[in-house]
């Protein structure tokens, strides 16, 4: 159901609130403004407070009999989402190219990574069992005392996903809760919203039964703490800035909480790296969707000894990315808004002004920033700990492995790091000393595949993701002790 309105063709998207398709009682509306074209390209329902509450109780009653339901006959409605998702995917992928700017031929692999994920998230589920445990592994305890472990949905789940993955990164805690026997709550950036939205059509097409799934939009700051603070919220899984997430972890008292935030992933040159591979993976690692990724590589830390001959290459490399419109594929495109080109152009400035060398770039057309390389960069300069989000990568050199990593470990975030050397030994060295989630040597920086483990560390984060790994946040252990011969 689409509300037209009636001044322009720009579309009004109603909610889906416990089950149905409808606008919102407050009568009032956000208009999504493409970060590219310039122009509002529709306009999304401010969800009240009372919303959301019936949105929540039709959660939690459509919960109980989903949770009866068999893991088969839970992964059918999702797979059947998957079908519908696949039927829809270049509209669903036009309009994260509309609103987030993202390529099309990213938008497109976002989408089908989603359909991918939500296939895997159900032959996981399926292929996850509990397990037994005898009383007698303990001193003085017995052999007749059986415990049987199974894993049991929280409740309701509420989802808050981020502007820069809008289908993707919603999916991947939408599709492992609903597996795990839960209903779900499902925020979406509001930059973004337009396709969660659609996505969610596609689920409700899918035939899920009333109430299992509302989307509730309107800005994190008017109704994100409601829902946060909300007491029948029983596990909260969250992807967004740290700033947001430090945030949640202060409402959410009590409630299990999964936190992916920022990051600061350097790329650790060791002085015998393979120049090429090390240059290619930190170009794509660092610029692709304009840096506008959690782990893309967000500073240099490389061996003195190669600099020159790194920083001559990634030149040639920057100079030569596509820039502009997403229509035309360019990696280089606008950012989400002029906010954040502000942000970024003020790293850029305390950079320079602070004796920073400028490789190449530092140009603005509004809110499109040229991809920009700083070398020299040094550590009272705001660029060498804070994320851009943006098309900037700063270079610091360095005299030693040793100062690689306590320049890398200064760092408050602690998502990836990446590691270029030809010395295995070395890598895994450099890998057990940096105090992150993943370490990639010789690959840049990169979620997934999603069959992994996803984790960020100190201010990047608190549990983890990747499907198994959301599917057991998402559930409990539940523990049922048979005592034979009582
Ligand atoms: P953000 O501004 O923190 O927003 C994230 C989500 O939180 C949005 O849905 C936002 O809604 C919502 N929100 C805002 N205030 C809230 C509140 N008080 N209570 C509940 N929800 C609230 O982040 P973003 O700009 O969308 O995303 C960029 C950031 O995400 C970057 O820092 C990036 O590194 C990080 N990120 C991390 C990962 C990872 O896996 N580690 C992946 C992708 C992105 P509104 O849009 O309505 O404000």
């Amino acid at each position: 159901m689409i509300l037209d309105s009636i001044k322009n063709e720009v579309k009004t998207y109603p909610a889906y609130l416990t089950g149905e398709w409808q606008a919102s009682n407050s009568q009032e509306t956000i208009a999504i403004k493409s970060p590219w074209k310039h122009e509002v390209i529709g306009n999304v329902q401010a969800v009240t407070q009372s919303e959301v509450d019936e949105s929540i109780e039709a959660a939690k009653a459509a919960q109980h009999s989903w949770a009866k339901l068999s893991l088969g006959d839970r992964g059918q409605y999702l797979n059947r989402w998957a079908d519908e998702l696949e039927k829809t995917k270049d509209d669903i992928a036009t309009s994260v190219m509309n609103e987030v700017g993202k390529n099309f031929n990213s938008a497109e692999g976002e989408v089908q990574r989603t359909i991918d994920l939500i296939r895997y998230t159900v032959q996981e589920a399926l292929h996850m069992h509990g397990e037994s445990v005898r009383g007698d592994g303990f001193p003085g305890g017995s052999k007749d005392k059986l415990g049987i472990i199974e894993r049991v949905p929280l409740g309701v789940v509420l989802a808050i996903s981020p502007f820069n993955y809008p289908v993707n990164l919603a999916a991947s805690k939408i599709a492992p809760a609903l597996m795990a026997g839960n209903a779900v709550i499902f925020k979406p950036a509001t930059q973004g919203s337009i396709s969660g939205i659609k996505m969610i059509q596609a689920l409700d097409r899918a035939g899920f039964p009333k109430g299992i799934l509302s989307l509730v939009t309107g800005h994190g700051s008017e109704i994100g703490d409601y829902l946060t603070e909300n007491p029948d919220i029983n596990m909260i899984s969250f992807t967004g800035s740290t700033k947001t997430g430090e945030h949640l972890s202060q409402k959410s008292i009590m409630t299990p909480l999964v936190l992916e935030l920022g990051g600061k992933d350097p790329a650790i040159v060791c002085e015998d790296a393979d120049l090429n591979i090390t240059a290619n993976n930190i170009i794509k690692g660092a610029y692709s969707y304009s840096g506008q990724r959690c782990t893309a590589v967000k500073r240099v830390l490389v061996a003195d000894k190669v600099a020159d001959k790194l920083v001559a290459r990634l030149k040639t490399q920057v100079e030569n990315l596509s820039v502009g419109s997403p229509v035309n594929d360019s990696t280089i495109v606008p950012l989400i808004d002029d906010k954040a080109a502000n942000f970024v152009q003020g790293l850029i400035d305390d950079a320079l002004a602070k004796g920073a060398t400028l490789v190449t770039g530092n140009k603005r057309d509004g809110n499109l920033l040229q991809p920009t390389l700083l070398d020299n960069v040094t550590e009272d300069m705001d660029i060498a700990w804070v994320e851009p989000f943006g098309p900037v990568l700063p270079i610091i050199r360095v005299h030693s492995v040793d100062q690689a990593v306590e320049i890398a470990n200064k760092s408050r975030f602690g998502l990836q790091a990446s590691v270029f050397t030809q010395d295995i030994d070395k890598a895994l060295e450099i890998a057990g000393a940096v105090e992150v989630g993943t370490v990639q040597v010789n690959g840049r920086p990169q979620r997934g595949p999603d069959n992994f483990p996803f984790l960020g560390v100190k201010a990047s984060g608190m549990g983890t993701q990747g499907v198994h790994n959301s599917i057991l946040s998402m559930s409990r252990e539940k523990l049922t002790v048979i005592n034979l011969k009582p």
